[in-house]
């Protein structure tokens, strides 16, 4: 097979000279890549040419990003959405790409237009608004690190049969990587770990179990990412696995023998290359300052609610059966005059610890209810769900107030959920219940959120009247490789039909998920698969959208 179409070379004038020099040095690896793919280059060879590519361009982007801030360029916002989507669009495609040398020099290819593309728009948008950049300011930011200078990231197999070793080793080979193996955990321990290791470790092992392995290095400060494999019972992997959460010990998988060949390397592929991503930093553009709540004062927070910079973004939930769009959640954020976009994990608990959580709740209606004229004029008329705190139920006259706003704004109540996690219940068990039957019996809906990861989850759905059941997304996103986590995302949707409560998944991020939860029947779905969350101005763009690429029932 025989890439022809080498798309012609773009003219490289940024008018910013080290852009310049960075993308010649781009390019001419793609060059080099095309060179490859002509030259009929193995599979293996290929695979690791497009995961260098992925990886020097997103180092690439992470320069241009500085160089770019660095000058204050007024383009900044439409660079980095070109390079967020690049890379998105580029791991999107890798990480459905087949593993043969065809579908890889395809993927190349695309990846090659894909990167001129965004080089064209860095061009266009930095030419036009001149040259005169001092080099001065410039040159220290690109630092010492060369655009093909690769991070490291070693595979290391533990396990104490070679035939095992050989053969992992072999499948990692097909993926374009290596691997050292060793059959001594003894030995493997005294051997030098790098965090940005990558280590499949055999849990049962003559010498030195898996659990020991992973203590005893992480003793000596050794937490590389840990793939573990057993031969036995599921049930030895999961609780192997709760033990490294416990320490935070990242575990990127659980594999049992034996082991699916085509499935474990795209994995590994995939896993390598995202370990490598984040070694460059980033990889994708971070728009939120570092240090926020070093930086938000509590005044700051107080202005922000008082003064207008609270804004919502929303995120869709569908309907698993029908695909149609059945309400938004509506998912608060900081947009500070100088701070940026902050999220809410920044600041909630501080508005809970300062008595400002009932303002800020209050302000959350209000914007959604002003939101929902924009929905309707697009003629849609969603559920909204908004999202309430502990304290929040310690307020009598919450469920009077939220029927009258929504009524001043002529909304249905049926049409607003209210969504709280189970532990919110039990600061104040009485008040909490008069509160949610007041809301249930103006009409609200009521969710429980993050369900199953508090204490008492079944007392709170027996007492309350809650409408909905939200399975937590950390059992949501490992349910394909946590025979645990699948068994409880499925209880929790029995639970719910038993109880007559709509299921919702939330953390819904492939369409593997997608697939295991319509067979579960679960009704309603939430994540990055179906979208991020998004602004209100961007939400009626997202349902036409959708709409057009419903198929027809
Ligand atoms: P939550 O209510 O459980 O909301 C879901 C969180 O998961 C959101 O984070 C959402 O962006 C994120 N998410 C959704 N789908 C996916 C996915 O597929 N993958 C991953 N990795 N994440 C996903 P966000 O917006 O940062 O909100 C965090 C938490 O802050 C919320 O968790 C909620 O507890 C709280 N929060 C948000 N808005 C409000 C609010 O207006 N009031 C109160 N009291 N709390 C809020
Ligand atoms: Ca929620
Ligand atoms: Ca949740």
């Amino acid at each position: 097979m025989t890439i022809k179409t080498w798309p012609s070379a773009p003219e490289i004038n940024s008018g910013v000279a080290e852009i310049d020099t960075r993308q010649l040095q781009l390019l001419q690896l793609i060059y080099r890549a095309h060179l490859l793919v002509d030259q009929g280059a193995s599979t293996a060879e290929l695979l690791r040419q497009a995961q260098d590519l992925i990886v020097c361009a997103a180092s690439y982007f992470r320069q241009e990003k500085e160089v770019m801030q660095a000058l204050g360029h007024p383009n900044l916002a439409t660079v980095l959405t070109s390079q967020n989507n690049t890379l998105q669009n580029l791991l999107d495609q890798f990480n459905s790409c087949a593993f043969n040398r065809e579908a890889i020099g395809n993927f190349i290819l695309f990846l090659t237009n894909s990167l001129i593309a965004h080089v064209k728009t860095i061009d266009n948008n930095v030419t036009l608004t001149g040259k005169s950049l001092s080099h001065k300011i410039i040159a220290p930011l690109l630092g010492p690190e060369p655009l093909n200078s690769y991070h490291a990231v070693d595979i290391y197999i533990v396990d104490d049969e070679q035939q095992h070793i050989d053969l992992m080793i072999e499948m990692i080979n097909i993926a374009g990587l290596s691997a050292t193996g060793f059959t001594s955990a003894k030995l493997f321990i005294d051997h030098p770990i790098a965090n940005t290791d990558i280590i499949f470790l055999d849990l049962s092992m003559p010498d030195l179990d898996g659990i020991e392995v992973m203590r005893t290095l992480y003793d000596k400060g050794s937490i590389p990412t840990y793939i573990l494999v057993s031969g036995f019972d599921e049930r030895v992997l999961h609780s192997a696995r709760q033990f490294a959460e416990a320490k935070n010990i990242p575990v990127a998988k659980t594999l049992s023998k034996p082991i699916n060949t085509q499935e474990f390397i795209h994995y590994i592929s995939q896993l390598h290359i995202k370990t490598r991503l984040q070694l460059t930093k980033a990889c994708v553009p971070q728009l939120q300052p570092a240090n926020i709540q070093e930086q938000l004062s509590l005044e700051q927070l107080k202005i922000a609610i008082r003064e207008n910079q609270l804004v919502l973004f929303y995120q869709p939930k569908l309907n698993m059966k029908s695909r149609q769009v059945t309400g938004f959640e509506a998912l608060v954020r900081l947009q500070h005059p100088t701070l940026g976009l902050i999220f809410p994990d920044q600041f909630i608990a501080m508005a809970e610890q300062n008595n400002l959580i009932s303002e800020l709740t209050n302000e959350v209606f209000r914007l959604a209810t002003d939101d929902y004229s924009l929905f309707r004029a697009a003629g849609v008329n969603p559920g909204i769900s908004i999202n309430i705190s502990a304290q929040n139920l310690l307020d009598l006259s919450m469920p009077e107030r939220f029927a009258k706003l929504a009524d001043a704004k002529n909304i249905p109540t049926e049409m607003i959920t209210i969504e709280l996690t189970e532990t919110a219940i039990l600061k104040s068990v009485s008040d909490s219940l008069d509160i949610l039957n007041r809301l249930r019996m103006k009409g609200f809906s009521l969710s429980i959120d993050d369900f199953g990861t508090g204490y008492s989850s079944l007392v709170q759905l027996y007492q309350a009247p809650f409408t909905e059941l939200k399975i937590d997304q950390s059992f949501v996103m490992r349910m394909l490789d946590d025979d645990e986590a699948l068994s409880i995302v499925k209880i929790c949707i029995l639970l719910a039909k038993e109880l007559r409560l709509t299921s919702v998944a939330e953390g819904v991020e492939s369409q593997q998920v997608w697939d295991k939860l319509e067979q579960l029947g679960c009704d309603l779905a939430q994540g990055y698969f179906i979208s991020k969350p998004i602004p209100i101005n961007d939400c009626c763009e997202w349902i036409k959208r959708e709409a057009a690429n419903k198929p027809l029932h």
